[in-house]
């Protein structure tokens, strides 16, 4: 076998900020360091993509911030067999890491000029597990069925009951929660019949939940 390239030193760096920031499970740091995150982000923001730090998107939105990706990845306790649904696709950078550790993505986005990039960058990188469509968070399309996990990546001031409601038994929803102009709590719900328990986890600060699909492109 020919020997393995190393990855280059950004990489290496971005995956050793990750651990020191307390990410310590070795599956969440593998798809960190396997993901290009710089077919993501802007073509100007090229250089920029290994820095911990989120950046603009096309329509206004951003990129989250590395750190905080892993960080609700490793808060989800993914498991290989798992049925995920993402609400905000964005750059479908998130949606590209969930795809590595478990069996089926499907992604919501509320802008058709997202939705299309992220899933033209998404098959082509053959990541294949993951569905992008557009839609609207909030309305869950009924046929989509129930997810073992749910991660929402835009800020909701309150998680709607319907959307709990489509978890499985034990199933997990991460999700920042607050006033659209302030900082949020990120919020983990995890299911056990029909209670929820919440636990609080870390302050964020997203971009807003909108209501319905965007008018604009
Ligand atoms: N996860 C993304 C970052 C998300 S930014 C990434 O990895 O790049 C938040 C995204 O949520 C934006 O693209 C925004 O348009 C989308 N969004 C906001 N409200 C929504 C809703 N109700 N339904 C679906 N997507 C929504």
């Amino acid at each position: 076998m020919p020997p393995q390239k190393p990855p280059p030193p950004e990489k290496m760096q971005f995956q050793l900020n990750l651990r020191q920031r307390g990410i310590s499970d070795q599956s969440v740091l593998k798809a960190m360091g396997d993901v290009p995150r710089e077919r993501f982000v802007s073509s100007l923001d090229r250089h920029e993509a290994y820095r911990d730090t989120a950046l603009g998107i096309a329509c206004g939105q951003t990129i989250s911030q590395p750190f905080v990706v892993a960080y609700m990845t490793e808060q989800l306790q993914l498991k290989p067999a798992m049925r995920v649904l993402e609400i905000g696709t964005g750059s479908g950078y998130q949606a590209a890491i969930l795809s590595r550790l478990c069996r089926e993505v499907l992604t919501l986005e509320r802008f058709r000029t997202l939705a299309d990039r992220a899933q033209l960058e998404l098959s082509d990188l053959g990541y294949d597990n993951v569905e992008v469509i557009l839609g609207d968070g909030y309305d869950v399309p009924a046929n989509l069925g129930s997810f073992d996990r749910i991660i929402v990546t835009a800020a909701m001031e309150e998680v709607p009951h319907t959307l709990l409601q489509r978890l499985e038994e034990d199933g997990i929803l991460i999700a920042p929660v607050g006033p659209h102009d302030g900082s949020q709590v990120l919020m983990r719900f995890k299911r056990s019949g029909d209670s929820f328990a919440r636990q609080e986890l870390l302050a964020v600060r997203f971009v807003p939940a909108l209501r319905g699909v965007a008018r604009e492109l």
